[in-house]
């Protein structure tokens, strides 16, 4: 079946008694038991929730996995991932990436002992150079970077992965699997932060893990159990219909995208603009391979953090917020908001800087966009 039709029927109900359409949002914390040992499949919504199941069944179709799950945000589904791992356990990690996800792993995560090297993913040879022999044990790959928009090659990186026998993780928030599903590419465990696209409307935070493997399944179900970060039922039921017009959103914001970025590129007061759809993008090549579109989020650089701020500032109608993959056009500072916890020494190499704003680019007529970005920028 085409994503566009699994997209749309996203949690259809299958009640036999009412017909309902829509998957109900069973808002119960517990479930009551026919007898003693006897269970309709259904005992505490930790374990399970009706809503809640819904959602994972449908991504975990989306991203073509073996089961989904639903967290109560990105943050919350990443953590589940890295409960995976002992203490002296090597992560490879994109050097490019979320502010919280780099955070977590600071803060958290190598207080408990792990080790993680932050490498240019984009670039499998230096990746390959990152691997402890012994002690790595897995990737954790951003592409499209956020938010420099680099390209990882996952067939090269899953190529590294299968010689060391090493867990591949993907974070596909950018691209959704409307238009890359990393599972296809032998990666082992997708995560995404639902709060973006899936549910597209900037009212709802979530979080998902699709894992490949019956294996993998069962041990992040027995993590999401144990630790509790789980998605309500109200909250699964919202992503459950952003999803649905999850493909017409798209196609409307990379269209933007596309426009957007090169109207930018042709901008005077712009420096430099990343994103995969422009051809003298450096992993423009690699990502037409492995997607089946460019997405709507880009980056570009402006002559000085002055302009940054001018910017943003001046601009009306697109809105100077974190987050994306909304309905509504945003405008980022990664410096001061997305990536801030990232030490300056650290963003500098990278090249997040104070000239660097990202866009998350909406469903609105471009034209207004244009105009809007055209009168932040005179002079
Ligand atoms: C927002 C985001 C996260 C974190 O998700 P939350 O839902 O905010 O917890 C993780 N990864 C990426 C790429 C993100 O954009």
């Amino acid at each position: 079946m085409k994503i566009e039709t699994i997209l749309a029927h996203a949690g259809l109900c299958t009640d036999q008694i009412t017909g309902a359409i829509s998957t109900p949002i069973y808002q119960t914390a517990t479930f009551r038991h026919p007898a003693v040992g006897v269970s309709t499949g259904y005992d505490y919504s930790r374990t399970i929730n009706p809503t809640r199941q819904a959602l994972g069944k449908a991504m975990a179709e989306l991203e073509k996995g073996d089961r989904g799950f639903a967290f109560a945000s990105g943050m919350a589904a990443i953590t589940a991932v890295l409960m995976l791992f002992s203490s002296g356990d090597h992560l490879i990690v994109s050097d490019d990436l979320y502010g919280g996800t780099y955070r977590i792993f600071e803060k958290n995560f190598k207080q408990l002992g792990l080790t993680v090297t932050y490498s240019d993913t984009s670039n499998a040879e230096l990746v390959k150079r990152a691997i402890i022999p012994g002690k790595t044990k897995a990737h954790f790959i951003e592409t499209p970077s956020n938010p420099l928009m680099k390209i990882t090659d996952l067939a090269a990186i899953m190529a590294l992965a299968d010689s060391e026998r090493l867990l591949a993780i993907v974070d596909n928030t950018f691209m959704t699997p409307y238009l890359q599903r990393p599972l296809e590419f032998g990666v082992d465990i997708v995560v995404h932060s639902g709060t973006k696209y899936l549910g597209g409307h900037n009212d709802v935070l979530a979080g998902t893990v699709v894992t490949r493997s019956p294996e993998l399944s069962d041990k992040i179900g027995f993590i999401q159990n144990s630790t509790g970060g789980i998605l309500g039922p109200q909250d699964s039921w919202l992503v459950l219909r952003g999803l649905k017009t999850l493909a017409l959103r798209i196609e409307k914001q990379q269209e933007n995208a596309q426009k957007i970025a090169e109207w930018l590129t042709k901008n005077s007061k712009v420096k430099e603009v990343h994103y995969p759809g422009l051809p003298a993008h450096r992993g423009h090549r690699v990502h037409e391979k492995q997607s089946a579109g460019f997405g709507a989020m880009l980056s570009f650089r402006v002559p000085d953090s002055g302009w940054a701020e001018r910017i943003i500032n001046r601009s009306k109608l697109i809105i100077f917020a974190e987050s994306l993959g909304g309905v509504e056009t945003l405008i980022t500072y990664p410096v001061r908001q997305t990536h801030g916890d990232i030490p300056v020494e650290i963003r500098e190499k990278i090249g997040v800087t104070d000239d660097l704003l990202r866009l998350s680019v909406g469903i609105e007529h471009v034209d207004d966009l244009i105009e809007d970005l055209e009168q932040a920028m005179a002079t």
